[in-house]
């Protein structure tokens, strides 16, 4: 029936990402928590959450959830390294990936569209979720084609695995596609120590900040004749992220294949 709700799963339900999903599935009537999976089992996803008790058991194997709960959509808050074999168990079993795991390779992203298409079903991998997020971006990427010389700061909590930031690797993508090429600064600069000058991305830098008590903040920095531009976005707290999950949740069922960046739902 067409008023059913969306049967969704989390993995990584046990993470601080995971347990707002949880809390924002639950919340919502147009959607309905089926299964909850993480590194280790618990009673309850909700209590684990800190919502109500839900009924819905937290378990380790994804295969056999999704087989078992018959969710339409996963949603995925885990580890660079486990990411991969979830979204392609996912794919395999026809259910619809909503990836805000960060880490991937472009390869790894052409690999799983392959995957979405032969099966036919959508998917959706967003670096970043937040609108605020988006925006930055956007508007970076606006102002590259007149200050094409730029340089990304992100700054990270210090248990971040990997690095740059999926957001910052994202911004670099969407400046590299309006900016035109150049190799910025000085050709004969050598690092006194090696990594100073940062990541290198297309003709720009890319330097990750990783500190104990941040959350996730991001400038980009233009420089020109006599001014600089910054545009700078800061999260301050998870929840931030979930109007964009609920979004593409309900957007990936008219999908097919992957679409990698929530910009392109923000007209
Ligand atoms: P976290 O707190 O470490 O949560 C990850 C969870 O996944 C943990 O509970 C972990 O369990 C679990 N896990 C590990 N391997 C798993 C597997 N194979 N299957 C199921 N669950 C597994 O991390 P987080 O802060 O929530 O962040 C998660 C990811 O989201 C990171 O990549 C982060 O960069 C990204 N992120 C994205 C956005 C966005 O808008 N796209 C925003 C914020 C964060 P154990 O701890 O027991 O290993």
């Amino acid at each position: 029936m067409e008023n059913n709700p969306i049967k969704v799963a989390v993995s990584g339900a046990g993470g601080r990402m995971g347990k707002e999903v949880v809390k924002m599935v639950l919340a919502d009537p147009e959607l309905q928590l089926v299964a909850a999976i993480d590194a280790r089992e618990a009673q309850d996803a909700g209590i684990l959450a800190g919502a109500e008790p839900c009924g819905v058991a937290v378990q380790t194997d994804l295969e056999l959830a999704l087989m078992e709960s018959g969710a339409q959509v996963l949603v995925d808050f885990t580890t660079p390294q486990a990411v991969m074999n979830n979204i392609t168990t996912a794919i395999r079993a026809g259910v619809r990936p909503v990836v805000g795991t960060t880490g991937f390779a472009p390869e790894d992203i052409e690999a799983l569209d392959k995957l979405c298409r032969d099966k036919g079903i959508g998917g959706i991998i967003a670096p970043n979720f937040s609108i605020g997020a988006i925006l930055m971006m956007k508007f970076a990427a606006m102002a590259s084609k007149y200050m094409p010389d730029v340089e990304i700061i992100e700054y990270h909590g210090d248990q971040k695995l990997d690095a740059p930031s999926g957001t910052a690797v994202k911004t670099a993508e969407l400046i590299s596609e309006v900016r035109k090429e150049h190799k910025q600064g000085n050709p004969n600069e050598h690092e006194t120590i090696e990594g100073s000058r940062g990541g290198y991305y297309n003709g720009f830098r890319i330097h990750s900040v990783r500190l104990p008590g941040v959350f996730a903040q991001q400038e980009v920095i233009f420089g020109g004749h006599g001014q600089t531009l910054k545009i700078r976005h800061d999260s301050y707290e998870r929840a931030g992220y979930m109007p964009g999950v609920n979004v593409a949740v309900k957007k990936v069922l008219d999908l097919t294949g992957i679409v990698y960046g929530f910009e392109h739902f923000i007209d």
